[in-house]
């Protein structure tokens, strides 16, 4: 079974019968500016959060000014879920850095949290943070917490070039160019939306979840012991082709 959210990541996902839109889920559940942190359901649109934010001259750093093309629906659990790299990574880190908590379902029906309602939390293990990038394969996410940031803050955003081909994503490795894709806002070229003829370093996906460059046998291994942790009887879907 595949958790979907609004679905535009569709096509980078192995194909799955079964998908599961997430039920309810689609409120702000905790706000407080002025302590920089927001709580929301996982089918909150991008949109929706960046709105409320920017009333209090606040913004969540990793989004683009609207959503990232500017899809009617994306949702806080696919960007989440999906964990691609973001527009302005080189400068404030990953999502993951900006996710403080999250209530997830596990494939057992259990609901766990993880994490806490504040900026600074040592106690606990990080598991919301495994999630992000888990792509559906280990829990269903429920709500998830995040820090944020005055406006002010944010760096400058690209515009975003014309984008025409949403079947590849080749990350590109520090050091080779694009002339296609997504530029972070230092101008570096992190993405590229065609397969490059370079060497697979870093990682890329092509249609149906099929991925291409060095996978490290580290980070296999470890999300295959998630997985078994996780979800041992496979109720949700693989993330990934190997
Ligand atoms: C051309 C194009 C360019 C894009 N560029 C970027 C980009 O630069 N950066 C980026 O991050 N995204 C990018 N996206 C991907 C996508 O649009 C966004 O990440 C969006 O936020 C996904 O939202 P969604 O609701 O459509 O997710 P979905 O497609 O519904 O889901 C995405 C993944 O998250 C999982 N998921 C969704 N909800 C949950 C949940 N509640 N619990 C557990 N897992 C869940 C799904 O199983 C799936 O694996 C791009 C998409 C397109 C089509």
């Amino acid at each position: 079974m595949r958790v979907s959210g609004f679905g535009t990541a569709t096509v980078w996902l192995p194909e799955c019968p079964d998908v599961r839109l997430v039920q309810g889920f689609d409120q702000v559940v905790d706000y407080r500016p002025d302590d920089l942190v927001v709580r929301v359901g996982s089918r909150v649109r991008l949109d929706d959060l960046a709105a409320l934010l920017e009333n209090d001259g606040l913004c969540l750093p990793i989004l683009r000014n609207r959503g990232w093309l500017g899809y009617p629906g994306e949702t806080v659990g696919g960007l989440v879920g999906l964990g691609l790299p973001h527009f302005h990574q080189e400068s404030v880190g990953a999502i993951r850095d900006w996710v403080i908590g999250m209530k997830m379902r596990l494939a057992s029906g259990e609901v766990v949290t993880s994490g806490a309602g504040v900026v600074k939390s040592v106690a606990g293990f990080d598991l919301h943070r495994m999630m992000v990038g888990s792509r559906g394969s280990l829990a269903e996410i429920l709500e998830i917490g995040f820090r944020l940031s005055p406006i002010a803050l944010k760096p400058r955003e690209q515009e975003l070039p014309s984008f025409d081909g949403s079947t590849w994503i080749h990350r590109v490795p520090k050091g080779f160019v694009a002339n296609h894709g997504i530029m972070d806002s230092s101008g570096r070229w992190i993405w590229s939306d065609r397969k490059l003829d370079i060497p697979p370093s870093g990682w890329g996906l092509g249609p149906g979840g099929t991925r291409f460059g060095s996978v490290d046998p580290i980070s296999k291994q470890y999300r295959k012991n998630l997985k078994n942790a996780f979800d041992p009887n496979g109720v949700w879907t693989e993330g990934w082709k190997q």
